[in-house]
């Protein structure tokens, strides 16, 4: 089987994630070859081919333009498999590539068994298999499900391509915009006591941020507490949050969704409160404490004074 790894740049550096693709090529045992539209300054380290557009030339965020590009160098590969990040960038090429060469997409893939892609579903509650029946596929794979087993390394063999002749500028591409700065240090703290939608309502933070004090550390979230707006935007942890790797991990009513577990499986030691002896996070926790946050967070601040 042969791959087609779509990597990703921003300013001109190869995204992590981008190893992470090639990760998922060896699983699948496919011999993969890479594209990335990318400053010639900073190429990924990789071992084997690389089709090199030039950032300079086609603009870092032009998706018609990179997914024409991709086909060509899919078409030159003979690629049987193209894949990309599940991100915002992958999000956009793939279904344009998928429709251009005629294949079947699946996305946000977190393993990959016996000629299956396989999806969440229902909130990790499910998995979800996916046989293709197209000749050829496209697939975006979910970000922290295939970590590199080793540090990148090699030097690719560079073939360049071009960026095609004017009439796809659908798209400008203007700027990347930084989030604001909220000053909280969560990626630092060696304590992260985050809080899930299992917290119920919004006066329960406030035990969850109790216990944080208590153990000197700092308050962290899930997704779903930051949109609701209980906790502030700086304290997400997960693939569009923040990356935490602390000695010691609190986690309180959340399930363990891909996308958080990629934020914080760095974590020296995982404490996960939660009333569901199957959620997903008592895979990776160290210690599951099956009871109710409410019951549990204010008995343990009783243990911990003084
Ligand atoms: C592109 C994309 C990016 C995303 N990025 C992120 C991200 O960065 N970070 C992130 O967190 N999510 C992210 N998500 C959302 C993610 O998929 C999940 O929906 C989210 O993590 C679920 O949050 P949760 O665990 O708090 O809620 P739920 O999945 O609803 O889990 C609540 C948990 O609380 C438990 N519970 C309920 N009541 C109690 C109680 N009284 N005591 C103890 N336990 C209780 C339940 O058993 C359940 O396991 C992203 C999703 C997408 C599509």
């Amino acid at each position: 089987m042969k791959a087609l790894l779509i990597g990703e740049s921003r300013k001109g550096k190869t995204l992590g994630s981008t190893y992470e693709l090639a990760e998922f090529a060896k699983r699948m045992e496919a011999q993969s070859a890479m594209f990335i539209v990318d400053a010639e300054e900073d190429l990924p380290k990789y071992e084997g081919k690389l089709y090199l557009a030039s950032a300079a030339d086609c603009g870092e965020l032009n998706p018609p333009v990179h997914a024409a590009m991709a086909v060509e160098a899919a078409d030159k590969e003979n690629a049987d498999i193209v894949i990309l990040s599940h991100s915002p960038y992958g999000w956009d090429l793939a279904p344009l590539i998928a429709r251009a060469l005629g294949a079947g997409q699946v996305s946000e893939v977190v393993e990959y068994q016996e000629g299956a892609f396989i999806t969440p579903a229902l909130n990790g509650k499910m998995r979800l298999f996916y046989k293709p029946s197209t000749a050829r596929v496209v697939v975006t794979v979910q970000s922290g499900a295939f970590a590199p087993a080793a540090p990148p390394s090699g030097a690719p063999t560079v073939e360049k391509i071009a960026a095609p002749a004017a009439g796809d500028g659908v798209y400008e591409f203007v700027e990347f915009e930084e989030p604001e700065e909220t000053g909280v240090a969560l990626g630092k703290a060696k304590v992260v006591v985050s809080a899930g939608r299992g917290v119920g309502k919004v006066e329960n933070i406030e035990l969850v941020k109790k216990l944080a004090e208590a153990l000197d550390g700092e308050l962290g979230a899930s997704r779903p507490v930051v949109d609701a707006g209980w906790v502030e935007n700086g304290r997400q942890v997960g693939t569009s949050g923040k990356t935490v790797a602390p000695k010691l991990y609190v986690a309180c009513g959340i399930s363990g969704a891909a996308q958080h577990i990629a934020g914080m499986k760095g974590s020296e030691f995982i404490v996960a409160i939660n009333t569901d002896p199957e959620a997903p996070i008592t895979e990776v926790a160290h210690v599951t404490a099956q009871v109710d946050l409410k019951q549990l967070i204010p008995a343990l601040l009783e243990k911990l004074k003084g």
